[in-house]
């Protein structure tokens, strides 16, 4: 039978489950989980406590469980304002939620009043679901899947819609009703959403903290951990995207084959860890001064690739040389241990509609020469 009791104990245990699946996440140290397990575990509580209505004081099933309930939610919201990366404390919530305990005292031990109390914790609910939504909107980081953030805002919504309307036809007296365990059409409507709100969240939050997941993941195979250059395999992946759109706009495409001048001595002398430092300073050198939409990786050890679009082997040239000169004309102290480096160059554009492996392959024989030449330069084939 559907009453409020049963609809009660069903979300406790989901709640419960929730916070199981959530525990699982604990070990992957995703800021905002710690947050969404208190408010699993509150909202167990709370909810407990609530569905002790009638049978025990009057503190804890509406003063307390209400308080508890409104508390998860802030911590739910407060998670995912973590998640997001945003460290203030959202204090209005905090004070709002003041006002919600002295409310429910208020209107249950000195003028008891059920319908002004149901507005009140109503508005209160709506307000926290109604910021949680617009978070989810606009917080998506640009290159993240739009699925769990649009699951959790429309989850937000419609509870925000839900908790106005009930709000409202409490607040206006267009519904009369003495306790919250009333068998009544509309109670058990607004009962239902209101609990199966945390169940729903969970699986909102459980999707997002999976979002991080892959998202690291991705990072670990497309990012190299010591430059921050595309992975080799990521450098082939998008390269050969661009290399197929550019088929499609006829533009020229040029490739550079970017290695370091004898980088052996450099760890020969002065260690692996100035090696790995000067590998570092030069990436970050290069991604500072290629332009948006070109491809930059590390193709193994000192050696890097570049994907010019719209870009002639001519242009590349200019443009690589340019670099070469910038490199040298870096002051001592911002260079790593002061060492001073340079890197050689071998440079083609794509011819027909060869493949990328076909371009590279030319690329690095005019690498080749370029290190037969005596180094420090850049060579076109
Ligand atoms: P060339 O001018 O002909 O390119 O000479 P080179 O010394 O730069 O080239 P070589 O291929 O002889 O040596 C490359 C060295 O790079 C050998 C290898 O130990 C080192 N190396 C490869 N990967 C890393 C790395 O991640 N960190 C450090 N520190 N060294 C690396
Ligand atoms: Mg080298
Ligand atoms: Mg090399």
């Amino acid at each position: 039978m559907l009453n409020p009791l049963t609809i009660l104990l069903v979300t406790i245990l989901a709640d419960a489950m929730a916070m199981a699946v959530l525990l699982s996440l604990m070990r992957a140290e995703i800021p905002g989980v710690g947050y969404w397990i208190a408010a699993n575990a509150l909202a167990v509580v709370a909810l407990l406590g609530a569905a002790l209505q009638g049978h025990a004081s009057p503190w804890l099933t509406l003063v307390v469980a209400n308080g508890l309930f409104a508390l998860a939610l802030l911590l739910l919201l407060e998670g995912c304002l973590r998640f997001l990366g945003r460290r203030a404390r959202p204090w209005p919530a905090y004070v709002g939620l003041l006002f919600v305990l002295v409310g429910m005292v208020y209107w249950t031990f000195v003028v008891p009043n059920f319908n002004a109390r149901v507005a009140l914790v109503s508005a209160y609910h709506a307000s926290l679901y109604g910021a949680l939504g617009v978070l989810m909107l606009t917080g998506r980081p640009a290159n993240r899947p739009r699925y769990s953030f649009y699951f959790l805002a429309t989850a937000a919504l419609l509870l925000c819609l839900g908790h106005t309307t009930r709000g409202a036809m409490y607040g206006f007296h267009l519904l009369e009703q003495t306790s919250l365990m009333q068998v009544s059409m509309p109670n058990i409507v607004f009962l239902a959403l209101g609990i199966l709100a945390p169940p729903f969240l969970s699986i909102g939050v459980v999707m997002l903290a999976h979002d991080r997941l892959a998202e690291r993941l991705e990072r670990l195979a497309n990012v190299d951990d010591l430059t921050g250059a595309l992975s080799r395999r990521a450098f082939l992946e998008i390269g050969g995207a661009l290399l197929n759109a550019s088929l499609r706009t006829g533009l020229p495409v040029a490739i550079a084959i970017v290695d370091i001048d004898s980088f052996k001595a450099v760890n020969d002398t002065h260690g692996h860890a100035a090696g790995d430092q000067v590998l570092a300073h030069f990436a970050a050198f290069v991604a500072r001064e290629l332009r948006i939409g070109d491809v930059f990786g590390r193709l193994g050890g000192e050696e890097f690739g570049v994907l010019c679009p719209a870009t002639s082997a001519g242009e590349a040239v200019v443009l690589l040389d340019r670099l070469r000169a910038r490199l040298a004309a870096i002051m001592p102290g911002e260079r790593p241990r002061g060492l001073r480096y340079t890197f050689s160059v071998g440079v083609d554009e794509r011819r027909g509609g060869e493949s990328l492996a076909q371009m590279m392959a030319r690329a690095d024989r005019a690498l080749y020469a370029a290190k037969a030449a005596g180094r420090d330069r850049v060579v076109a084939a």
